[in-house]
């Protein structure tokens, strides 16, 4: 038996056309817990976060999103399960309020009735947004911007969070707010699985980690254990 926040990937194979980019991976996600995925640019962390959407569907293998096998459907119907796919430069409507892209978010959702509650969350969790949210949504800067697309995806009341490189061009303390907003929705009985390529983030945040290195899960561990050796994630490290 498996929560409706969980998600359960196992012997997944992904590929674009004849190139291989992911090759039988196993992650799973629990209720409550925020999971990171690490790895070098290109080892297939975007894909995996796709695949789970069903964004990506040059897919096999097992995606389950609690305990429901979810390989044959529709991103539409995966999304409408209550799995929201945050990715990196994703479009807000620039005409439209940030109040207004909220509720729009909201709606997505399928707790309707509960908007308004859940778009007072976000301006709580990202005051910044709540100071303009009569502003054109044009006219935020880009971390600004990023907390409206991560935002629209919380107002929707996920049970599942996919979130590819949340702190990607944003400044540390717009990227702790970002991550503390993160946990918050988490701890109220949400799964997440996020790419990160920023150790701080997934040290400070994350309760376990896998390692993918050329679309293959190379390790897999839980944060208490410590980050992965310097020959796993070299770059990242002295990155970092
Ligand atoms: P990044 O941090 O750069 O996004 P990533 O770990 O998320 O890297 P993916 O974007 O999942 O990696 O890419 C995995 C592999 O699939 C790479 O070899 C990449 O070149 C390839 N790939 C990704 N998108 C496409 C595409 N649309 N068409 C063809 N190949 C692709």
């Amino acid at each position: 038996r498996y929560d409706v926040s969980s998600i359960r990937v196992s012997g997944l194979s992904a590929r674009y056309g004849q190139a291989r980019a992911l090759v039988d991976v196993e992650v799973d996600v629990h209720k409550e817990e925020i999971v990171a995925i690490l790895g070098h640019n290109g080892a297939g962390k975007s894909t995996l976060l796709k695949s789970i959407a069903r964004v990506h569907r040059e897919a096999r293998g097992t995606i389950e999103i609690g305990g429901r096998s979810v390989v044959e459907l529709r991103p539409n119907a995966v999304a409408a399960m209550g799995v929201s796919l945050v990715r990196e430069g994703a479009p807000v409507f620039t005409h439209l309020t940030v109040e207004e892209n909220l509720k729009l978010g909201a709606r997505l959702g399928r707790r309707r009735g509960r908007d308004a509650a859940a778009i007072e969350d976000a301006f709580e969790w990202f005051p910044m947004l709540g100071e303009r949210r009569h502003a054109m949504a044009g006219v935020l800067s880009g971390g600004q911007r990023q907390m409206l697309c991560l935002s629209q995806a919380l107002v929707s009341r996920p049970d599942v969070l996919l979130l590819d490189e949340p702190s990607a061009g944003l400044a540390p303390s717009m990227t702790e707010a970002v991550f503390q907003a993160i946990q918050k929705l988490c701890r109220t009985g949400v799964a997440v699985l996020l790419a990160e390529q920023d150790m701080r983030w997934v040290e400070g945040f994350a309760s376990r980690y896998y390692v993918i290195e050329t679309g293959r899960v190379a390790e897999s561990r839980p944060l208490g254990a410590g980050l992965p050796g310097p020959d796993l994630l070299a770059e990242e490290v002295t990155a970092a």
